[in-house]
């Protein structure tokens, strides 16, 4: 491994960034967010970004590190104390860092009792030889999988389940940095439009072979400014695929039952050439404002937003009288794993009955908000068997005037016959799961 360098004031927005990472979702722009404090510039930002991402990819391992170490779970430490801690393990114990770095390392300790207390900055001083002299014990099979594959063994254990020895491939895929991606708004702009946007910006770009309307970006790019005119919206493929088959009509009645922030409601708008009506619930006042801006930005008049609990939606708008149901639902989202890297080490095997709880009553209350020959359109960004296949077997169980509408691509089939998935390292894209339903006339 070739020797790392860095300076102190990479290193101070390393640590800023990895401190921000824990506040501001997605990571991304936490750190942008520190890189332009502190200056960083082009030719260091590529290497900067790799050992950003590989301490959220590695977050759950260095945390262990660093709890054997301080012998208390490094949560409770002081934020900066922890952050530094955290890009200290990174640099001495998975890198090979070069003596200059080393030293620079050391000088944390003045960084952080600026920051904090000298207190701090003596304890991290002291504690920083045990960083640099530390050997892992991998004496566990479980342990050498959870430090090659750098993911909680539960999770590899449920995707071994479900897919034999390809589950490696999956693995590696989510531990890849996927490009922006976007999704051109109709309403507002031409396919032809935004590739000029990106192409006077010298950026390079190619188009989705299965969304027409979604463009990957291939080098670094802030979606912002084109978000904010318009005229296109960071989407990913898979993301976008949801509105297409659910494929609400002009005139149509539409809920959005979990809606913010907003990237399906906009789409359904647009299929639906802004006109008709889409009644967009979220329960989360950060994102549901996040929607308004959004849908704002879109040119989107056909929406009303309004912060509502997916259950109560029938008693707010009656039964049996919608065109389309959108239930986009609330999961573990462990398919955006490689949009948030540090996600893994939050995702717990033990709220994972009571999401499917949610996903069960919430796919109720869509079915009751559905009339006669309407159709839901139940997805989630999660891989889970449990979140999926086994909330839509359920629910077809307990309702006989219920149908599958088979779907025929464009990705592969689900482990219920006609329902689909997405895989991250089959189709590039996101972890995505679809089942059509209809409700028998
Ligand atoms: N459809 C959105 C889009 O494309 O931009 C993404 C939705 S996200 C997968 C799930 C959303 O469900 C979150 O915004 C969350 O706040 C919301 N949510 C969680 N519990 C809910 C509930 N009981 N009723 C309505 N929304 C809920």
């Amino acid at each position: 491994m070739p020797k790392l360098k860095l300076s102190d004031r990479q290193l101070y927005a390393l640590i800023e960034a990895v401190k921000l990472g824990e506040e501001i979702k997605p990571s991304q722009q936490a750190k942008r967010k520190a890189f332009s404090k502190y200056r960083i510039e082009s030719w260091e930002n590529s290497k900067l970004t790799g050992i950003f991402y590989s301490i959220q990819r590695r977050l759950g391992l260095i945390d262990e590190v660093i709890g054997e170490l301080v012998g208390v779970s490094p949560l409770i430490l002081d934020p900066w104390l922890r952050a530094t801690l955290r890009v200290a393990v990174e640099v001495a114990v998975f890198r090979n860092p070069n003596e200059k770095t080393l030293q620079h390392l050391k000088g944390l300790a003045k960084f952080l009792s600026s920051r904090t207390h000298p207190y701090v900055g003596y304890y991290y001083y002291d504690l920083l030889p045990k960083v640099i002299n530390y050997v892992p014990r991998l004496d566990s099979e479980e342990k050498r999988l959870k430090w090659d594959y750098l993911f909680p063994e539960w999770f590899i254990g449920k995707m071994r389940e479900l897919l034999g020895d390809e589950a490696k491939e999956l693995l590696k895929a989510l531990n890849k940095t996927l490009p922006v991606s976007l999704r051109v708004n109709g309403l507002k702009a031409s396919v032809e439009e935004v590739e000029d946007y990106l192409r006077e910006r010298g950026l390079r770009f190619e188009r989705s072979d299965r969304v027409k309307t979604v463009i990957r970006v291939l080098d670094p790019f802030n979606p912002g400014k084109l978000m904010e005119s318009g005229l296109a919206l960071p989407q990913e493929e898979a993301s976008a695929v949801a509105s297409l088959i659910l494929d609400p009509k002009p005139g149509e009645t539409v809920v959005d039952l979990a809606a913010a922030p907003g990237g399906k409601t906009a789409h359904m708008a647009e299929l639906m050439s802004n006109e008709g009506k889409i009644y967009a619930f979220d329960v989360d006042p950060e994102r549901i404002k996040r929607m308004r801006k959004i849908l704002r930005w879109a040119g989107v008049e056909i929406a009303e937003v309004r912060k509502l609990d997916g259950r109560k939606a029938p008693e707010v708008l009656g039964e049996g009288v919608m065109d389309r149901v959108l239930l986009d639902a609330p999961c573990t989202s462990d398919g955006t794993i490689a949009k948030n890297p540090e996600l893994r080490w939050r995702l717990r095997e033990k709220n994972i009955p009571k999401v499917v709880s949610l996903q069960k009553e919430l796919i109720e209350s869509a079915w009751r908000l559905l009339k006669p020959g309407g159709r839901l359109l139940y997805s989630t960004c999660s891989m889970l068997r449990e979140e999926n296949e086994g909330v839509v077997k359920w629910f077809l169980a307990r309702h006989e005037n219920a149908r599958l509408i088979p779907l025929n691509g464009p990705y592969d089939e689900g482990f219920l016959p006609g329902t689909m998935r997405a895989w991250p390292h089959r189709h590039g894209t996101i972890g995505f799961f679809y089942a059509l339903i209809e409700k028998k006339s």
